[in-house]
Formats: structure tokens, sequence, C-alpha cells
């Protein structure tokens, strides 16, 4: 982007409307699915957005995701309401709550479950994020991380919770990969947040309505915005979720709970996963682990954050 009028024109062109889909997850929970979308792979490192909630989980086992295994991505959890308790190969057991963080590296390979507590809130909703790991790290060691307290800045009328990377001055001291932001934005009435020309960004609403830069937003739906903006006016009322990063440049194979760069990559993957070595074991879910589907009979091709394939 050379700056400019023209940024601005090709800033608006490039925003767009992406409606997310139902996908149910285990046996209890349907997610809405934002990212990855057919016309839209990617904001930025984020490669996968799911919006759950909020459910009346009174009286139900709430969620209820047995251990399965991840390589190649961070796992963001991020709830408003209720509770998630994460139990991972590392030995980790933590209880996620509304306004934490919880971040999961899977480098060459974790496996966790999550479920709710057995004595949970009566209410479920949140956000579960995925970030593609670069390729100089994405084979690196697994890590989690909990972190209880994040910077929140309160400019305008919005009060900005910064999850992940930077923004309006203020870091999140989650360790990330790649030039990325996540920030959560209650809003209650009129705020310009800045913004970086380089990134792209998308925004989602959790709660309530807004105008995100002239567009009225609803939950379910999420707002693609391009690159070349320096800021974003946002008006309303409720609880947005705002994603951005440098567009990323390695085209990725997704399938199931992988991210890779080859078809042999993630074949390898899910015989290891099957054959129970490389990702560890989680202990203290009760109930076995999730079996990986059967793999496609096409090979799996990679494909770029337009979602052009390479072969
Ligand atoms: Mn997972």
């Amino acid at each position: 982007m050379d700056g400019g009028a023209g940024v601005m024109v090709a800033a608006e062109r490039d925003s767009v409307l992406l409606p997310g889909h139902d996908v149910p997850l285990g046996r209890y929970t349907t997610v809405r699915r934002l990212l990855p979308h057919r016309e839209r792979r990617m904001v930025g490192a984020w490669c996968f957005v799911d919006h759950f909630g909020p459910d009346d989980v009174a009286g139900t086992p709430g969620m209820r995701i047995p251990p399965h295994p991840h390589t190649g991505l961070q796992t963001v959890t991020w709830l408003l309401e209720g509770e998630i308790l994460h139990r991972d190969s590392l030995g980790n057991v933590t209880t996620a709550r509304p306004g934490q963080l919880n971040i999961m590296t899977a480098g060459f390979g974790i496996s966790h479950s999550e479920e709710s507590p057995v004595d949970h809130p009566p209410v479920m909703h949140g956000l579960q994020l995925w970030a593609a790991l670069p390729d100089a790290t994405r084979n690196g060691p697994p890590a989690f991380s909990h972190h209880p307290e994040l910077p929140v800045r309160r400019d305008g009328d919005a009060t900005i919770t910064v999850v992940a990377g930077e923004i309006a001055g203020e870091r999140s001291p989650a360790q990330v990969h790649t030039p990325l932001v996540a920030a959560e934005i209650r809003l209650d009435g009129t705020a310009r947040l800045p913004l970086e020309p380089d990134f792209e960004y998308g925004m989602l609403v959790l709660t309530g309505t807004a105008d995100v830069g002239g567009t009225p937003l609803a939950p379910g739906v999420l707002l693609y915005l391009g690159t070349g903006r320096s800021d974003l006016v946002c008006a309303g009322e409720g609880r947005l979720f705002l994603l951005g990063g440098e567009p990323f440049d390695e085209p990725l194979v997704m399938w199931w709970n992988f991210v890779g760069r080859t078809h042999e990559e993630i074949a390898q993957a899910r015989l290891d996963w099957m054959g129970g070595v490389r990702f560890g074991h989680v202990t203290g879910f009760d109930g076995g682990a999730l079996p990986a589907p059967p793999m496609p009979t096409t090979r799996l091709k990679a494909r770029d954050r337009h979602g052009r394939t390479l072969g």
C-alpha cells in the first residue's frame, strides 16, 4: 500500500461481509464458524474463528471436546461467559474464565481436551481462534500459557482489552509468532480505533449491534476490512472482537485439527495421532480420545489466503 486517498478507496472495495455457518462440535455444542470462509481464508495469521453461544448449558454437560491433537498453530480461547476446563499433554489443567486468555502453541504437536467443569455457570459464550504459525517456528516445541491479566485501555466510548499482539500502544503479554492483533472492544457509543495500515483486519460482533466503518454489523458475520486503514470508527452498543495482522503469505493445508504445508505432512500427523505417538497424552478427561476422520480420497492441496490452490 502506498498511502493516500487511493488506499482508502481500495480498503473500502476490500471490505466484505462474510456470513458464518453452523458446525456441530462434539455432542452438545454447535458453533458458528466464521473462518476459514470460501472467499477469505485468513485475516493476518488468523485462520480459524469459531463463535459459540450464548448457550444455556444449565443442567447439561455443557462443552465436551475429547482429547484431540493440533499441529502448526496457536489456539486462543476467549470467554464472555462461562468456564472451560483445559487439559493438555504437557500436564496443564487450567480453567479459562471471562476476561482471561488461554493460549496454546501446538508447534510440532500437542493434544488437549476442553470441557465445562462439573459445576459450571449456566451460560457459555465465547470464541476459539487459531493463528497459523510461520514456517520458522511451526515445528517448534508445544507450549501453553494462561494470562489472567491483560492490558485494558479506554479509548472514546470503547474499552479495549488487548488479547494478543498490540493496539493503541498496549501490548498483550502472550507470545505470538507473526505481527498480529486480537482485541475485545466493549462499545457504549462511538470510538475511533487506531489501526496499522500494513495489517488486514476483520471485525465481529459478539453481542449487540454496531456500525463498523460505515457497515451495520450483528453477530454471526465477519466483516473483512482489508489493509490500508489507519483507523476505524465504530458506533453502537455491544461487545466486538477485532482480528488483524500482516497478510500471511505462506499457503496452508488445513485439515481437521492440523495446519501444515503438504498433504504428506497432514497424513503423517494423522498416522502419528492414531498410532499414539508425537502428541503425548491427556490425563483426567472422562472418556476416550477423538479418532481422526479418514483422509479424503483426493490429495489435500495447499491454499493461499485468497483460497487459491497451488497444485
Ligand atoms: Mn483444540
